[in-house]
């Protein structure tokens, strides 16, 4: 799960880290408020969405002016300027994608004053176990290119769980940073209190760029991005809260409600198919006969009547599917639970587009019975290769 950069700040300051004062606002009458509270003279006014890249990005409508989704702002009246522009456009970055993202909320900031700009970040390591640090002299740009172009400039270390940072970890950073005196022990304490949150709220990741130096020598959280363990969710009813559904795709919402394990892609092939290797053997082998998935799904091992409507209404109110492919291989889970499933989801939002299933496993027979004396037009294949031939021809048909 995703957060907004302010949250997202408000977390580190409870761990102690330095990051600007803020006040987030979802309507421009406060901004002006706001802005006094914070006091200038320099302000930034910053789009909140689950996307990075706001500064360079672009709004789309001519409304909201030539400057990007971070704009630094010199009197009140320009925070409320910037603030109405913003609010409610639609700002498109290198992480939106062409639709974009409306910007529904904003973070007033108190305005840095920049010396330097590093990049760090922190990031559950499954080759090592650990939770692992990447820092950077190359902060406030894109840490891909960075990795591409200069790698030598990315330092990286992971942290053993049993011991927690130590004093070298702290050493480590100054270096790679070039930091020495008080901003060495700056780097020092703002790694312990990183490492604190990212553990203690159960972080899949957490992403400082840029870290800056102030003008007058203070190490300080200028944006800052983090993602959780959604497995760990259940522990922390505080960042559940600070969930922010309007960010979320409406499908994968719709999912988790009924606990199905979801994921819209851009293929035109929707699937339901029980385990998520089978689901990922489903949808590698639609991409080998020429086609590409429109979403990974697994309705899991002990599936409901309920929960396969649920997950068959899903896949059918997406636009982007133009035929729909049914894999299940029931162990746990009965082929004619899936099968009076798919049939009262049909027969509820009916079906616009060809539907192939197979069956196979515990009460297949039956399974296939039910599908073949419902009446409805399903075509049925025998194994995976079959399966995916079939509803691959019948979407080019059907084109
Ligand atoms: P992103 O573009 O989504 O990564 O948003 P950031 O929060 O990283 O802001 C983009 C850029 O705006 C930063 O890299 C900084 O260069 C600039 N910026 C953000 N806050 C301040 C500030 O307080 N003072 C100044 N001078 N620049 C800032
Ligand atoms: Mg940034």
């Amino acid at each position: 799960m995703n957060i907004h950069e302010y949250q997202a700040k408000a977390i580190l300051k409870s761990f102690g880290a330095p990051v600007s004062n803020g006040v987030a606002i979802l309507k421009a009458e406060d901004a002006a408020a706001a802005a006094k509270q914070l006091g200038g003279p320099l302000w930034v006014v910053k789009s909140q969405i689950h996307a990075g890249g706001r500064g360079k990005g672009k709004f789309k409508e001519a409304t909201a002016g030539e400057k990007g989704g971070v704009r630094l702002a010199k009197s009140v009246d320009e925070v409320v300027e910037f603030a109405k522009q913003m609010l409610g456009a639609t700002l498109v970055t290198i992480q939106t994608g062409p639709a974009g993202k409306q910007v529904n909320r904003l973070y007033i900031e108190d305005g840095s004053d920049i010396a330097k700009e590093f990049y760090l970040s922190a990031l559950v390591d499954r080759v090592t176990s650990r939770v692992s640090f990447v820092v950077s002299t190359e902060g406030g740009m894109d840490i891909e290119q960075v990795a591409h172009d200069a790698p030598e400039k990315i330092i990286t270390f992971s942290v053993d769980p049993a011991t927690g940072v130590m004093p070298h970890h702290g050493r480590t950073v100054a270096k790679a940073l070039g930091l020495t005196g008080e901003l060495a022990k700056q780097a020092d304490k703002l790694l312990n209190q990183l490492y604190r949150a990212f553990v203690e709220k159960d972080m899949s990741m957490l992403e400082i760029n840029p870290l800056i130096v102030t003008t007058d020598g203070q190490l300080r959280c200028l944006d800052a991005k983090v993602s959780f363990d959604s497995n760990a969710l259940y522990r922390h009813p505080d960042v559940m809260a600070l969930r922010d559904e309007t960010e979320e795709d409406a499908k994968e919402i719709e999912a988790s409600k009924y606990d199905l394990n979801y994921i819209t892609l851009d293929g035109t092939i929707g699937c339901m198919v029980n385990g998520a290797g089978l689901a990922m053997a489903t949808m590698d082998i639609i991409k080998l006969y020429g086609e590409a998935p429109a979403n990974f799904l697994d309705v899991g091992g002990g599936a409901s009547k309920e929960k396969v409507t649920a997950a068959f209404k899903i896949i059918t109110a997406d636009p982007n599917v133009k035929g729909i492919l049914i894999n299940i291989f029931g162990g746990i889970m009965r082929c004619d639970v899936i099968a009076e499933g798919v049939i009262a989801a049909v027969k509820e939002v009916g079906l616009k587009v060809p539907l192939v299933v197979r069956l196979e496993g515990t009460n297949v027979e039956l399974g296939k019975k039910i599908v073949s004396e419902s009446g409805l037009n399903v075509i049925s294949a025998d194994d995976l290769d079959d399966a995916a031939q079939k509803i691959v021809k019948a979407v080019k048909e059907a084109v």
